[in-house]
């Protein structure tokens, strides 16, 4: 089967099965460089192996749920939006969620993914009890924080081996609303100013127009949010608090034509965004949907960027350096007038899981449609970022050379390590983990 990941660029041709029990599974993990596969929805070839990928959408049952605790246990290839649909009408939330619900626990676990309320809650791994894993000998052991392999396996994209099943806390929240208020940054130091005012907030996170320049380099739209009670709901509301009107959803119903996004077209669409950003300025109630997940809404968005595809661009950036290593990278970005619609910054608070991607200090996050010229401006990006001491996301990551990870990952000797002390190099890989040296 051909596989590619999100962003469309990693096109491979692969051998995939789909295992129905643990038996069946145990015979593919016997078979050596086995990677699982959830929904696809990293950017890149993490969830790809040619020899042996292991598609998980045969374990997605949910097995218990303990209305004191919030504690959910379900198999990995359970998806978020599984998770939304049968437990928001009972009043409870992900603790922590990406900006796409179209992922498994498993993939959740796997990149410990980050949500807006990062700089409180930490990531997806702070959320979990225990994972039940089948290592490389086929035995299935259940793992708790505090041990190692649970510290690996938290951000470990998929390389110690298969999670089967997940327990997770949800959080209990009194309706499907967020209050959301949304402030001006009419540059980069602003927005920063404003996460760092309103540490206390739930969630937040900024928008930036990554092609604006000069006094304006950063302009952004920093949107913080809450959960908002059943009293602060308006009357009409109060009747059905967990069901807010639902967007509609919309379908990219063809590949655009490359030419639709150039550098005028995203100007042109990034003007209008900031614009109607500053006439809706101030706090309203939205639906879980549209501040969660603006991009569910747009079935295959993904294939707005043409044939070519895309890759995204996500680094963390050390507190203490952030602010000029960002104003160096929209620096670039904007020179060449490349980014995406939109960018996506946001504070990290400090690092959990062993090989985990956050870290205390700013993550910016936005995808390139390629051209021509993209490669060579990725990696003047990559180079400001291994200078600031900063690191990738590897869930996003499509074509990371193993000399820039090298440089940005001194963990990755000790994850090596691991995995060889372990038995699992041989067992589990990935087509990103062959690249990257991993
Ligand atoms: C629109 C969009 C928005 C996003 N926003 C965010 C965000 O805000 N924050 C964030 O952190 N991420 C974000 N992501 C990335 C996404 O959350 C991660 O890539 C996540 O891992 C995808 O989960 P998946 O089920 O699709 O996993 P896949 O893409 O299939 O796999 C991802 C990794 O998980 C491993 N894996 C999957 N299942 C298992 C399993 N059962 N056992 C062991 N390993 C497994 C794979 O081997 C692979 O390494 C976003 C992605 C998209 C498309």
């Amino acid at each position: 089967m051909i596989l590619s990941g999100w962003g469309r660029t990693t096109a491979q041709d692969c051998r995939v099965s789909r295992p129905r029990s643990e038996a069946e599974l145990a015979a593919r993990v016997a078979e050596g460089g086995l990677i699982a596969r959830g929904a696809g929805r990293a950017y890149g070839d993490a969830a790809q192996s040619a020899a042996n990928t292991v598609d998980m959408g045969g374990f997605r049952r949910m097995i218990a749920f303990d209305e004191a605790t919030g504690q959910l246990v379900a198999e990995a290839g359970v998806t978020l939006d599984e998770v939304i649909a049968t437990f928001l009408p009972r009043g409870w939330f992900p603790a922590v969620t990406p900006g796409t619900r179209f992922v498994t626990l498993g993939g959740a676990v796997a990149a410990d993914v980050h949500g807006k309320n990062h700089h409180r809650d930490g990531s997806f791994g702070a959320t979990v009890d225990w994972i039940d894993l089948m290592g490389p000998d086929g035995r299935v052991r259940r793992v708790v924080p505090g041990e190692a392999l649970f510290g690996w396996t938290v951000g470990g994209m998929g390389l110690t081996g298969v999670i089967l099943r997940v327990a997770l806390r949800l959080k209990a929240v009194e309706t499907g609303y967020i209050r959301q208020r949304t402030l001006p940054a009419p540059h980069l130091a602003a927005a920063m100013a404003t996460f760092e005012a309103n540490a206390d907030a739930t969630y937040s996170v900024a928008w930036i127009d990554c092609l604006a320049r000069g006094p304006s380099l950063g302009r952004s739209l920093v949107l913080l949010g809450e959960h908002a009670t059943l009293a602060e709901l308006p009357q009409d509301a109060r009747a059905r608090p967990f069901h807010p009107p639902a967007p509609k959803r919309r379908l990219v119903p063809f590949e655009a034509p490359g030419f639709l996004l150039n550098g005028l077209t995203v100007r042109a669409f990034n003007e209008v965004y900031w614009r109607a950003g500053l006439a809706g300025l101030g706090e309203r109630l939205v639906g879980w949907a549209p501040y969660f997940y603006p991009l569910d809404a747009v079935e295959g968005w993904n294939r707005i960027y043409g044939r070519r595809g895309f890759v995204q661009f996500q680094c963390a950036l050390p507190l203490a350096v952030a602010a000029g290593a960002l104003e160096a990278l929209l620096r670039e970005i904007s020179a060449a007038g490349q980014g995406s619609f939109l960018a996506v910054l946001k504070r990290f608070g400090p690092q959990a899981g062993a090989f985990s991607f956050p870290m205390e200090g700013y993550t910016l996050a936005l995808d390139f449609p390629l051209h021509a010229g993209t490669a060579a401006l990725l990696d003047r990006l990559d180079r400001i970022v291994v200078t600031a001491g900063g690191r990738f996301y590897l869930a996003k990551d499509a074509r990371m050379s193993r000399a820039v990870f090298e440089a940005a990952e001194p963990r990755a000797a000790a994850f090596r390590g691991f995995r060889a002390a372990e038995g699992l190099a041989g067992a589990f890989g990935s087509t990103q983990s062959e690249r990257l040296g991993l």
